[in-house]
C-alpha cells in the first residue's frame, strides 16, 4: 500500500467521493480531496482528509492540488448523462483545461502515478449504429469519430496523457469507463444518467400513483452499466499496474433501455405504462464493453450483476427522495 499523498480530483462528485471512501477503508490517511463545488454540495465529504475547493481549469489551482502528491486520480470533469453532454458540448470540451493543467502540475511536482478517467464516448460512432452491437474493443476508437464535444475532449486528453508519459516519463494510466452507476451519484437536476433517471421516474410514479413513465428514445437502444464497486476496483488495479494503454473498464452485461426499465419495475414492484419520447437525447443506438483485453491483462472484469447493483441504487434514491420531502409531484 502506498504511503504517499493521494490526490483525488473531482472528489465532490460520484466516483471521486466513492474513491476517497474506499481509500480510507483501505487505511490510507494522506488523502487530498479536491472539487470546485462548495463543500455542502459534495456527495460525500470526509473531515479526516484534506478537502480543498479549487477550480482545476486554472493552472495555479492544479499546482495547489498536485503539490507533494505521489498519486493523482483525475476524476474531475464537467459532465453528465446524454441530456447534459448533447446540450453542453462547449462546457464538456473545456474540461480539457483540467487535464492539461493537472498533467503539467503533476510533471512539475514529480508525481509517480497519474490516472485519467476517459469514457466509452471516445469510440467511433459508426461502430455504434446497431442496437445488436458488437462490443467495443480498445482499437475501435480509431479512426476517430467520437461523441461530439465530450468524446473529443476525452480522446484528446487520453492522447495528452500518452505523450506526457512518452515525452516526459510521467506514469499515466487511462481507463475508458462505460456507464457507471450506484448510490451517492447524480439522480436529478439534468446531469443524471439512465439508471438513476429511471429509478427516480419509477419511484416518482409509484409514490404519486400516476403509473406512467417517460422513456427517452424507443427503449431499444442498448448499453451496459457498471456498478461503482467494480469501477473502484478496476481503477485502482489499473493505476497500480504497468499497463499503459487506454483500457475498457465496463460491464459486458448488455441490456436495452426497456430491459433496464423492466428491472427497476421489478425492484419497485410496479408495472408502468411507457411513453416513448422520440425527440429526447438518446445517444448511440448500441454500446457494450469488449472485455477481452482487461481479462487478458488482469484476469478480471466487472462482475456485479445489474439487478444487484440496481437494487442498492434504487433503495438509496428512494431514501433520498423521501428524505427530501418527496419533491416528486409534477416532475416531468
Ligand atoms: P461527477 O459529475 O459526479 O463528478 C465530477 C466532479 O468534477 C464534480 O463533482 C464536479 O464538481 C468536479 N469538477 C468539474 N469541474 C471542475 C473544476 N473545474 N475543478 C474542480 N472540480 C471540478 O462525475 P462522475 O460520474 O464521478 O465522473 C468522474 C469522471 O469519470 C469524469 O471524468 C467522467 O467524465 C468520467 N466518466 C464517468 C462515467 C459515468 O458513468 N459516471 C462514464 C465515463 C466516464
Amino acid at each position: 500500500m502506498s504511503s504517499g499523498k493521494i490526490v483525488v480530483c473531482g472528489a465532490g462528485g460520484f466516483i471521486g467521493g466513492h474513491l476517497v471512501a474506499d481509500l480510507l477503508r483501505q487505511g490510507h490517511r494522506d488523502i487530498r480531496a479536491v472539487d470546485i463545488k462548495p463543500f455542502d454540495e459534495w456527495y460525500q465529504l470526509f473531515p479526516e482528509v484534506e478537502n480543498l475547493r479549487l477550480d482545476l481549469r486554472l493552472r495555479e489551482d492544479c499546482e495547489t492540488a498536485a503539490r507533494d502528491a505521489e498519486q493523482i486520480y483525475n476524476l474531475a470533469a464537467d459532465m453528465g448523462g446524454m441530456g447534459y453532454i448533447e446540450t453542453h458540448r462547449c462546457l464538456c470540451m473545456l474540461s480539457v483545461l483540467i487535464n492539461t493543467h493537472l498533467l503539467m502540475a503533476a510533471q512539475k511536482f514529480g508525481v509517480q502515478r497519474y490516472f485519467y478517467a476517459s469514457s466509452a464516448c471516445v469510440y467511433n460512432a459508426d461502430k455504434q449504429r446497431d442496437p445488436n452491437v458488437t462490443a467495443l474493443k480498445e482499437e475501435d476508437a480509431y479512426p476517430a469519430m467520437p461523441e461530439d464535444g465530450y468524446g473529443w475532449e476525452k480522446l484528446f486528453s487520453e492522447r495528452m496523457c500518452r505523450h506526457f508519459r512518452e515525452d516526459f516519463g510521467l506514469q499515466t494510466r487511462v481507463a475508458r469507463y462505460h456507464n457507471v452507476y450506484g448510490p451517492h451519484g447524480t439522480w436529478d437536476g439534468g446531469r443524471e444518467k439512465a439508471p438513476a433517471a429511471i429509478c427516480r421516474k419509477v419511484i416518482q410514479a409509484k409514490l404519486s400513483g400516476n403509473l406512467e413513465i417517460e422513456v427517452w428514445g424507443d427503449g431499444r437502444q442498448t448499453r451496459s452499466f457498471m456498478y461503482i464497486d467494480d469501477c473502484l476496483h478496476g481503477t485502482q488495479m489499473l493505476t497500480a499496474s504497468d499497463f499503459t494503454d487506454p483500457i475498457n473498464i465496463g460491464s459486458s452485461e448488455l441490456v436495452s433501455i426497456n430491459q433496464l426499465v423492466d428491472l427497476v419495475e421489478e425492484i419497485a414492484g410496479v408495472k408502468l405504462k411507457r411513453n416513448y419520447n422520440l425527440n429526447a437525447p438518446k445517444g448511440v443506438n448500441g454500446r457494450n464493453s469488449d472485455n477481452t483485453l482487461i481479462q487478458k491483462i488482469f484476469g478480471w472484469e466487472p462482475r456485479t450483476r445489474l439487478r444487484d447493483g440496481l437494487e442498492i441504487t434504487y433503495r438509496w434514491i428512494y431514501d433520498e427522495m423521501v428524505k427530501g420531502g418527496v419533491s416528486v409531484v409534477n416532475r416531468a
